[in-house]
């Protein structure tokens, strides 16, 4: 009888939200999971509770530098992803995206494995196309306090792309737009966890600019399904999909499509949060901020057969709860 061995999983960015997400869902799935993470902003207590798994290790390396390993798949999210965090040191945060992703490319080149790439909805920068679709170029600045992360990212596709072209790496990449959830660290600096803290802490909830710039936001599940079922695809349906739609590699929005205010989120948060004391107050619009956003799906829905289950509500009640049982822990 031939045995079966679990095939062999690489996440980069594991300790950090989505990362810790993944790394669970993949064990769940049955594969061996190799996390690897600097800790920039992740942490281990994400995975701590993993740590005992036969299935599962953790190397604390930056993707940076080269990175060996026989993998089957490899999910890439190394990335410090809260403008906060990105900004702090811009010039590390390109060097992740262009040079982590040289890293990985090369080793998927090396040992044929399949790569998910976590890219994002800042490719589109401050969009004049809404919602945004795949085939939209994109409004981006090259040299504002975004651009290391957006032109980072944007460079990273580029990458893959030609690495797909040239090389023939099976490479996929994911377009994701704010997603939160559990897990999320409390100082993020983003939008929802910054808005449940102040909540719980009856401290001013602040909005920047006038608040009525939008986001669409994304519960961490449905993302996580979304990108499972992606990597679980063969490759030649991807590449069918890919020529079908005109795509130069293949890339997908995932989001949810539900479209808010940021007002309308922090009143949200202070309906789900109904003995704060936090007022709402008006801070400076950082620069570069992007004034709409919501993806269009359509691509996801017929490649993946997804859309996300989890509305607002239900997602920020669900963060709520996570954030309180932090405090008294
Ligand atoms: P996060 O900051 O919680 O996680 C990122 C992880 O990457 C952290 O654990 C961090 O320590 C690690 N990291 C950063 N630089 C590294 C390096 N050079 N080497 C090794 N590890 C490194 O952010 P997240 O929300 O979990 O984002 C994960 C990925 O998804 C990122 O690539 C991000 O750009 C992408 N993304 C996230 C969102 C979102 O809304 N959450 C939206 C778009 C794209
Ligand atoms: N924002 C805000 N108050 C905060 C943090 C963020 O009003 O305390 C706004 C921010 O200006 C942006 C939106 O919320 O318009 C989403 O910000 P986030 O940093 O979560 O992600 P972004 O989509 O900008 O990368």
């Amino acid at each position: 009888m031939k045995i079966q061995l679990p095939k062999k999983a690489l996440v980069t960015g594991a300790a950090g939200f989505l990362g810790s997400h993944l790394c669970r869902r993949l064990l769940a799935d049955g594969y061996e999971v190799t996390a690897v993470d600097n800790l920039f902003t992740g942490t281990k207590s994400n995975i701590s509770d993993l740590m005992d798994s036969p299935r599962f290790s953790f190397v604390q390396h930056d993707i940076i530098l080269p990175f060996w390993g026989q993998f089957d798949e490899i999910y890439n999210l190394a990335c410090p992803a809260s403008p906060v965090h990105y900004q702090h040191n811009p010039v590390e945060t390109m060097k992740t995206s262009v040079l982590g992703m040289l890293n990985i490319m090369d080793l998927a080149l090396k040992t044929k494995a399949k790569v998910l790439h976590a890219s994002t909805s800042e490719v589109y920068g401050d969009p004049l196309v809404h919602p945004q679709v795949e085939s939209y170029w994109g409004n981006v600045n090259t040299i504002g306090i975004r651009s290391c992360y957006d032109e980072g990212k944007r460079c990273a596709e580029t990458l893959a792309a030609d690495y797909r072209r040239e090389y023939d790496v099976d490479v996929r990449m994911v377009r994701i737009f704010n997603t939160y959830g559990p897990n999320m660290h409390p100082q993020d600096g983003r939008v929802i966890s910054n808005f449940v803290m102040q909540a719980l802490h009856d401290e001013d909830i602040t909005l920047f600019g006038d608040g009525l710039q939008t986001r669409s936001f994304q519960y961490c599940d449905d993302l996580i399904e979304a990108m499972r079922r992606y990597m679980s695809l063969p490759r030649e349906t991807v590449d069918a999909f890919c020529a079908k739609h005109g795509l130069g590699a293949p890339v997908i929005n995932t989001g949810n499509p539900g479209e808010y205010t940021i007002k309308e989120l922090a009143e949200e948060t202070l309906r789900q949060i109904p003995e704060s004391k936090s007022k709402l107050v008006y801070r400076p619009l950082p620069s570069d901020d992007p004034k709409r956003r919501k993806p269009d799906i359509a691509l996801a829905r017929e490649l993946l057969g997804w859309e996300p289950k989890v509305p607002l509500k239900e997602g920020l009640s669900k963060t709520i709860e996570y954030f309180r049982a932090q405090q008294i822990s």
